[in-house]
């Protein structure tokens, strides 16, 4: 993952946003039981009852970090 990741995001603006991946795991909100759980993807499933998922507070702040970039890298 971290490997590939590094390639598609190489000369973009994303590049140097893997170590924010290892930093902070995203989490999910299972809209039918209300759990949370780790996920990879918005729209994961939950583990537990296979519902739908929203994007958890911790999860959302991973993707504001994940797409934040350094303005003067380019
Ligand atoms: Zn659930």
């Amino acid at each position: 993952m971290s490997f590939y990741f590094t390639i598609m995001t190489r000369d973009t603006p994303l590049e140097g946003a893997e170590l924010l991946f290892k930093r902070v795991a995203p989490e999910f909100l299972c809209t039918t039981c209300n759990r949370v759980f780790a996920g990879r993807s918005v729209g994961a499933h939950c583990p537990v009852c296979g519902g739908k998922s929203v994007i958890a507070d911790k999860g959302m702040e991973f993707y504001i970090e994940s797409i934040e970039v350094d303005d003067g890298a380019d």
